[in-house]
């Protein structure tokens, strides 16, 4: 057996996996495996309940207004005072682009407001004006660590960040956020909230390895070097394409 094992939670994956988003776990999956480190994998649909204490990682992936409007109820129901559990001892939390927009406070398309967990002081609001969509590059900086991700993003909802939060990083080609103001993301703690797509983590080995060791209480120096040969020549490519990086 091995000596430490990988506890995810995938919350709604059925409808909240947009641009194949679950392939952030496969990355992560696949990363275990090759190092002896255990992987499990739990899923949270509608209905179910969530444990606040059991796992290491709560994913959330993206989805489109309508696949929001189906979980986040039942996210607010069953799933946000588990979240808050998770958040406060330290498990880490990741949404992508609409589960993004589900940990902040609210979504507000029109009349219409959809309530999130609040754990990321974050407010979306579906403004007039065309989707923000197309490859992006951002210098994310994750208590200390510096990283260069790269990704896609296609979202109507343009996020603002409260006073004093953080956002996960600097845009460096893209849109981010808003547009405007040049963040991207937003991190609290260890729940983190981002607008990229890729799959993120199969395009920014460098980041999986970050989240992996921080869910397993551990420094990433410590987790054994993999050959990144192939992610890295897609970071490498979606930071090009992005239009960041050496030729
Ligand atoms: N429905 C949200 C928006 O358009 C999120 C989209 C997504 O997850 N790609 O803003």
């Amino acid at each position: 057996m091995p000596a430490e094992t990988l506890r995810i939670v995938a919350l709604y994956p059925r409808v909240m996996n947009i641009y194949a988003d679950r392939g952030n776990l496969l990355f992560l999956e696949q990363r275990c495996r090759w190092r002896g480190i255990g992987f499990e994998l739990a899923a949270k649909e509608a209905g179910e309940p969530l444990d606040g204490e059991h796992h290491d990682l709560y994913y959330i992936g993206g989805g489109q207004d309508r696949d929001q409007r189906l979980c986040a109820h039942d996210l607010l129901e069953t799933g946000r005072e588990a979240l808050g559990q998770a958040a406060e001892r330290g498990a880490v939390v990741l949404g992508v682009c609409g589960g993004y927009q589900l940990l902040g406070r609210s979504y507000a398309l029109g009349d219409e407001r959809i309530e999130g967990v609040a754990l990321l002081d974050v407010e979306t609001v579906r403004e007039d004006g065309p989707r923000l969509i197309g490859n992006v590059a951002i210098e994310a900086n994750l208590g200390g660590h510096r990283i260069d991700l790269a990704g896609f993003e296609n979202h109507g909802g343009r996020t603002r960040l409260g006073l004093g939060q953080r956002p996960l990083g600097r845009v460096l080609k893209g849109h981010g956020n808003d547009g405007d103001s040049g963040m991207e993301g937003a991190v609290t703690g260890n729940v983190i909230g981002t607008y990229l797509h890729g799959p993120l983590l199969p395009k920014n080995p460098q980041f999986a390895d970050w989240l992996l060791a921080t869910a397993l209480g551990i420094e990433p120096a410590a987790l054994a070097p993999l050959d990144d040969r192939f992610p890295d020549l897609a970071h490498g490519d979606a930071l090009r394409v992005a239009g960041v990086g050496a030729g």
